[in-house]
């Protein structure tokens, strides 16, 4: 008897175990909503295949969940395409927040530079996922684990060529977090993303939501895609550059001196380049980006970059490509926060 009640025991928890792996958990959520559930959005798409995107992906959101999406005359939630090229993004949603926890504009862009290449257009829905995606950060949704059957995982494509969207449109978890946003029909009260300190009086706060490209398995892959690796020294914090007219073109701007170079240009040895990551702040504006951490004088890193200009380098989806030199000469990543030797770090972007 005690036996069978230990396999039927031990059937069920295998149930479950394998049940957590297949379905979604609720995908987490920013504590941020628009204040109706019925919400008009503008259809900037550049053409009409970039205006089928968005129109695709609201009605999958509609008929998936409470809200309704409906295409109008709204400045104030427009979706459409850019053509950026000095960026590892290809989606990527602009909020603006009022301190009450709603939104109080909206801007969601499809990097077009990305959408035109050839593992987009040959990997069947890998376009559609952007938007889709992206109109779930407008609806309240943050980031679900990569690898889950949730449209909001981080990244487009894994560093191995695969489609990283198991689910292309919204999954049970994604649906389940909607809901459970609009149902209620007052204020959040999720913990947010953002505390009150976030706020400064007179200035509108953004904090972008990025969704990259490809998502990074392993350094190798991050080498081979990197157009320069180095050992480098920062040497000055240069403060705000604002190089176009979206929140995405706020950037933090750094000059660094290379001590070492681990892969590209060997004659950069001894050089200072220019360092830009995402976020800033000028009068008007706080733009916010956790996924990077704005690197200081004297910082000492070991850094993965994406050459944009001349001696003018972006780090590869930022705090993932970046480890901070500490003490003992052991670096820690600040994405993971995990520490590697140098050497480890070196064997492993290079077999
Ligand atoms: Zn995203």
């Amino acid at each position: 008897m005690k036996k069978k009640i230990l396999s039927i025991l031990l059937v069920s928890s295998l149930t479950m175990s394998f049940a957590s792996s297949v379905f979604a958990a609720d995908t987490p959520k920013l504590g941020y909503k628009w204040s109706s559930k019925n919400i008009t959005y503008q259809n900037d798409g550049s053409n009409t295949v970039f205006k089928r995107l968005w129109t695709t992906g609201a009605k999958e959101w509609n008929d998936a969940t409470v809200v309704n999406f409906s295409s109008g005359t709204n400045s104030n939630f427009t979706a459409g395409n850019k053509t950026v090229a000095n960026a590892t993004w290809d989606g990527i949603m602009e909020p603006v927040y009022n301190a009450n926890k709603t939104f109080k504009s909206v801007k969601v862009w499809v990097n077009d530079f990305y959408t035109s290449q050839f593992e987009y257009i040959s990997t069947d829905n890998a376009i559609q996922s952007i938007a889709t995606h992206e109109l779930g950060h407008a609806l309240g949704l943050a980031h679900a684990p990569e690898r889950t059957l949730s449209v909001m995982v981080p990244a487009t494509f894994l560093s191995d060529g695969k489609f990283a969207r198991l689910q292309y449109f919204p999954g049970i978890g994604d649906e389940n977090s909607v809901n459970s946003i609009y149902n209620n029909n007052s204020l959040t009260s999720e913990q947010s993303i953002l505390n009150e300190n976030d706020f400064v009086e007179g200035k509108e706060l953004v904090n972008l939501d990025v969704s990259w490209s490809k998502w990074y398995l392993n350094l190798k892959d991050l080498t081979r895609d990197a157009d320069l690796v180095v050992k480098a020294k920062v040497t000055a914090q240069n403060g705000t550059v604002v190089t176009g007219e979206n929140f995405y073109d706020y950037k933090q701007k750094s000059e660094i001196n290379i001590q070492k170079v681990l892969k590209g240009d060997s004659a950069l040895l001894n050089q200072k380049v220019t360092l830009y990551q995402m976020g800033g702040e000028d009068k008007n504006v706080v733009v916010k980006y956790h996924g990077t951490t704005p690197l200081v004088e004297n910082d000492s890193v070991i850094l993965y970059l994406k050459k944009i200009g001349d001696n003018e380098y972006i780090p590869i989806n930022e705090d993932v490509s970046i480890f901070k030199v500490g003490t003992n000469e052991q670096l820690i990543n600040l994405q993971s926060l995990k520490i590697i030797s140098e050497l480890t770090l070196i064997e492993e972007s290079t077999h």
